[in-house]
């Protein structure tokens, strides 16, 4: 049985040899204290800012919407660690010059303990649509919905297409992921995700995903956030850098999902006989189009990626940024990763190995972070 660690040598060896420059990148630049924020993260006092926003809402001199409310409530009498998740569409929302790590220091300083880049988790949900699909795709008739971002595109295969739900394999969105093994970490923890949907609200609150994320906001609640408290995000130090993946970073815009497994089966199983094939729609009525074209047998495709907003995440109800604008942040951003692959980037792995995942069918197996039961 090959191991995640024995995959990661083996991709490591083969970029030696196609030029030594990339590869060099791969060892030089991996610091496992960068993990420390999930699994030794330093404590935060919450600021006294929020106690008394919460008090101007109660005397009614200030008006706060009812989940920024409930989120501020939650952080002023923690009593375990907090952490904000925040969703990969999150580049250039606040303000074009607001870097990941400025925001991770501006949620320092209100009382969090930790950020965690969710696309990070978009990463390891992406290693394991890739050995779905490799699998579960063995004849030219087999083919694979992919299941893990967005609720209104799974929410339409359960409610529409539900004869199609074998297909669909039980993963866990990255949300879920993220909230679940920060709460199995640190037991009692509050987790708050960032993100530009409404859809996630619910999802938050679905049988067999509650429990992971305590409080769902969107960009908009989150600027409005900022706002109350007098946050300046173009004030704060940008000193760390992020760790994911180009994989999990593109899963923000329209195709990313089938560009980010696509590339990582290369990796997994580059001489695959039975290549991937795939198809993605985007907005509820183009994802209703495709699956009737599936149903009817007339897309040549085996993997099928939904979107229900269109453009992907980057065009959700509740973004700040224009559409286009946030899908250059987005490519830009992820341009900039590393390593272009989950399966060949050393924090995944180290994750996955401290999570208890050190082969493919481990991540395969039924499990409390990243499984679900439809
Ligand atoms: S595409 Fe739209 S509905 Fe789906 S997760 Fe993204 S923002 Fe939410």
């Amino acid at each position: 049985m090959i191991t995640f660690r024995e995959l990661y040598n083996k991709i490591v060896e083969e970029s030696w040899q196609e030029g030594a420059s990339r590869a060099e990148e791969y060892g030089a630049e991996f610091d496992k204290s960068q993990l420390n924020c999930l699994f030794n993260p330093e404590k935060h006092p919450v600021a006294g800012e929020i106690a008394q926003c919460i008090q101007k809402s109660r005397e009614g001199s200030v008006k706060i919407s009812k989940d920024v409310l409930a989120c501020m409530e939650t952080l002023a009498v923690k009593q375990a660690l907090a952490y904000v998740l925040i969703a990969p569409s999150f580049l250039g929302q606040f303000d074009e010059q607001v870097t990941p790590g400025m925001l991770r220091n501006a949620f320092r300083e209100l009382g969090f303990d930790g950020m965690v880049e969710v696309a990070v988790f978009a990463d390891i949900l992406t290693i394991k649509e890739a050995l779905e699909f490799d699998k579960n795709i063995i004849t030219e008739k087999d083919y694979q919905l992919t299941s893990c971002c967005c609720p209104m595109w799974i929410g339409m295969i359960r409610r529409v297409y539900s004869d199609l739900m074998p297909h669909v394999p039980a993963t866990v969105s990255p949300m879920i992921a993220a909230g679940r093994t920060v709460k199995i970490l640190h037991p009692g923890a509050v987790t708050v995700f960032l993100g530009p949907c409404i859809a996630k609200k619910k999802e938050a609150r679905e049988p067999d995903l509650k429990g992971a994320i305590d409080h769902v906001l969107t960009f908009q609640e989150a600027k409005e956030l900022f706002e109350l408290l007098r946050v300046d995000l173009t004030t704060y130090a940008d000193r760390e850098k992020e760790n994911s993946s180009r994989a999990g970073r593109i899963y923000a815009r329209a195709g990313g999902v089938s560009d980010a497994v696509q590339s990582t089966l290369q990796r997994l199983n580059p001489h695959r006989k039975i290549t991937i094939k795939t198809r993605m729609a985007d907005g509820v009525a183009n994802c209703k189009e495709m699956m009737n074209e599936l149903v009817q047998g007339k897309v040549a495709a085996n993997f099928f990626e939904g979107m229900g907003c269109g453009g992907g995440c980057v065009g959700g109800p509740k973004v700040i940024l224009d559409k286009e604008m946030a899908k250059i942040n987005v490519n830009e951003y992820a341009g900039k990763a590393i390593y272009r692959t989950p399966i060949e980037n050393p924090y995944v792995i180290e994750l996955l190995h401290r999570l208890g995942f050190d082969t493919p069918e481990s991540l395969l197996e039924d499990n409390e972070f990243f499984t679900r039961k439809f």
